[in-house]
């Protein structure tokens, strides 16, 4: 071959070489813009997806994780310093709220504000046989559940009420249901009569009493409310010692209540408000409320039962609570409703 020739010959070469890369660059182009043209809006990212959430503020730690769980969504608490155990206080969540509603975007995690605290440091204020006045000697009016209120309030606590129906109708005291409601305190029921001979006749006789209590809650705080509310109660002098009933007979009288759907309390503390069998001679009520419950979580220690203090609504106990709170505040106790605690009886 000739130098020409083969000069020639690589130069056809190249020119093919060039022309295939591109031929390959085009083909390649052209692939890239059909399969763009053929799905203009395809989106490699999944489409975000977005549930309702219920609400979950002011719900017991324990009920919020629940209902989460049973939806599937995965939670984190975030712990705060509230004085108010295992109450959702605040959520976070990513989503967007829609007419009203919490849209949660599926697959992220809700943060639930609250301060989780164990058991043993967690005390349940229950105050029974409100509401309550009291006349002065002057006639004026002494309304005890709108003193207690007024101290829960400035603690920042919540507590439960046991109410005795026949109180909560009476005209100038139903408002203050609703004031209990309203604040976020368990409402609860104590009978509606608080009439022994009547309702411990017979478990017919103690039902149907619960029911006058339950129709007269429903016309003062409406269907809704009274809906919201779970249904819990405390036997007038507790399951096993009002001197009525006992044994095997309370355990009727819970199976039966149990029956309507109640959750069942009694108390582990006392604060002997309501009896003066055991005060000193001399012994203020502060001194003497003080001393009977520092006994009982003496003798707690170590029981593994809830920590239910039983007061009453009433004077004397306006009185005292703040010294009780700041004594309880002062040994890293927490407060919570009983929505939160295991029933407890002392007939079982
Ligand atoms: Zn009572």
């Amino acid at each position: 071959m000739s130098y020409n020739e083969t000069k020639d010959r690589n130069e056809t070469m190249k020119l093919v070489c060039v022309l295939s890369l591109l031929l390959l660059i085009l083909l390649l182009l052209s692939l890239y813009l059909m399969n763009n043209l053929e799905y203009p809006t395809a989106n490699t990212e999944p489409k975000t997806q977005y549930m309702e959430l219920p609400t979950l503020e002011n719900m017991s730690l324990s009920g919020a994780k629940q209902v989460l769980d049973a939806l599937d969504i995965s939670y984190e608490v975030i712990p705060t310093q509230s004085r108010v155990a295992n109450r959702v206080e605040k959520i976070e969540y990513l989503g967007k709220e829609e007419d009203g509603k919490k849209l949660y975007e599926i697959g992220t995690t809700v943060k639930l504000h609250a301060n989780e605290v164990g058991a043993d440091k967690v005390i349940y204020l229950t105050f029974d046989d409100g509401p309550m006045v009291r006349y002065n000697l002057d006639m004026t009016v002494y309304y005890t559940t709108e003193e207690l209120l007024d101290v829960l309030d400035e603690y920042g606590v919540k507590a439960t009420f046991f109410l005795a129906g026949y109180q909560m109708v009476k005209s100038d005291r139903s408002h203050f249901v609703n004031e209990l409601y309203k604040k976020g305190h368990l409402i609860a029921c104590h009978s509606y009569s608080h009439d022994f001979g009547k309702i411990y006749d017979s478990t017919n006789d103690f039902i149907a009493d619960v029911k006058e209590f339950e129709s007269a809650l429903e016309n003062i705080l409406g269907k809704e409310k009274y809906n919201s509310i779970g249904k819990y109660i405390r036997f007038p002098g507790g399951t096993n010692s009002n001197g009525v009933i006992s044994g095997d007979e309370s355990l009727e009288y819970i199976n039966a209540i149990r029956g309507e759907g109640y959750k069942v309390y009694d108390w582990t503390l006392l604060t002997n408000d309501a009896d003066d069998h055991y005060r000193l001679a001399g012994e203020s009520d502060k001194d003497y409320f003080m001393r009977s419950m520092k006994n009982g979580l003496e003798g707690a220690k170590g029981k593994n039962k809830p920590l239910i203090l039983l007061m009453h609504d009433k004077m004397e106990m306006t009185d005292v609570l703040p010294d009780i709170l700041d004594y309880l505040i002062g040994e890293g106790y927490y407060f919570d409703t009983l929505e939160n605690c295991p029933e407890y009886t002392t007939a079982e």
